[in-house]
């Protein structure tokens, strides 16, 4: 049976780690951290994410700054509250919530944001400060599931790695960090031809590719450590049946109230084979929110 990687656990040390050097701070007279939420539109996802964020801030004692737009804002309308935000000298980090409404430019928004304030890590001054291993604001998923891998003392060095997904978000920065660490890493993606056996080469294996139950039990080597950092929804009943014969708990609950949230790994067939995997949810998806705090300290922490 494979050891649980508690995220949930982790995140809450990296957030307890992050308020003890705020109330350091706020001790030494200086001023707690301060993080700009911009939430464009009524998308419901996002407006949980963003409660999720705002709490963290509370936890931690980082100063949480909401920014609400109508959904029919215009792409003017977002630069300017951004240039705003970018002047506000008691503002340190900036985050924009995606997807933005239809009609809008998320790249152009985020490259507006000042790469000394972006907590998301997706401006390209950060995303090029990593590519040369140079220090910045770090994209928050993969920077703390490495956090978190540190912390449990797996050994990146000389590993092959695979990870599933080549996004600017998660999937590149995730492969440079585990290359910065010295592991020979795969970037596997929709093109990518047989990917069971791709991912069978893993000592590592991230899957970032938002496909329910994707990656099955026989796909993974025995023993590897596995980072689902997937969040999906099912409600159909049929591929819940296949994707989770081996975790009738959430089958139950898909029946009981008609959706279930999962990841892209099968974690039941998943906990057969491999050394360690992280759950979903409890996995990625609370580090991904400390990862954030942790930024906007580090932010606040160049700035003064
Ligand atoms: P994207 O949609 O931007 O990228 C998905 C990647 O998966 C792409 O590179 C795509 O390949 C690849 N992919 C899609 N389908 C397949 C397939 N059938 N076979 C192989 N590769 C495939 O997603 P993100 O990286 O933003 O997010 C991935 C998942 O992680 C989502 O479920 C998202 O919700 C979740 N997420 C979770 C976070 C957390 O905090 N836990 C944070 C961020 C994301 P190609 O490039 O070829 O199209």
């Amino acid at each position: 049976m494979a050891q649980i990687l508690d995220g949930k656990a982790h995140a809450d040390r990296m957030l307890a780690e992050v308020k003890t050097a705020v109330d350091a701070r706020v001790a030494a007279g200086k001023r707690a951290p301060c993080l700009a939420v911009v939430l464009v539109g009524d998308d419901p996802a996002s407006h949980v994410y963003v409660r999720g964020k705002v709490k963290a801030c509370l936890e931690t004692g980082v100063r949480s700054l909401e920014h609400r737009l109508p959904a029919n804002s215009t792409q003017a309308q977002v630069d300017a509250l951004i240039d705003q935000l970018n002047e506000d000298a008691g503002v340190d980090g900036i985050l924009v919530q995606l997807p933005l409404p239809k009609g809008l430019d998320s790249k152009q928004a985020l490259h507006r944001i000042a790469p000394a304030k972006d907590v998301d890590g997706f401006h390209p001054m950060n995303q090029g400060l990593l590519l040369e291993g140079l220090p910045g604001l770090r994209p928050c998923t993969p920077s703390a599931v490495m956090n978190m891998l540190k912390a449990y003392g797996f050994e990146m060095k000389g590993k092959r790695a695979v990870v599933l997904g080549r996004s600017e978000i998660v999937g590149k920065p995730m492969a440079l960090m585990l290359l910065e660490e010295h592991a020979t890493v795969t970037i596997a993606h929709s093109r990518t031809v047989d990917l069971p056996s791709v991912c069978r080469e893993a000592d590592l294996l991230v899957a970032a590719v938002g496909r329910p139950g994707m990656v099955e039990g026989s796909w993974i080597k025995p023993g590897a450590v596995v980072v689902d950092v997937g969040i999906n929804r099912v409600e159909d009943l049929n591929l819940g049946t296949q994707i989770f014969a081996k975790e009738p708990k959430k089958l139950e609950t898909l029946k009981t109230k008609g959706g279930v949230l999962c990841g892209d790994v099968r974690f039941g067939e998943a906990m057969e084979v491999a050394g360690a995997v992280t759950p979903v949810p409890g996995g990625v998806g609370p580090l991904t929110i400390a990862g954030l705090m942790m930024n906007t300290l580090q932010a606040c922490e160049a700035r003064s």
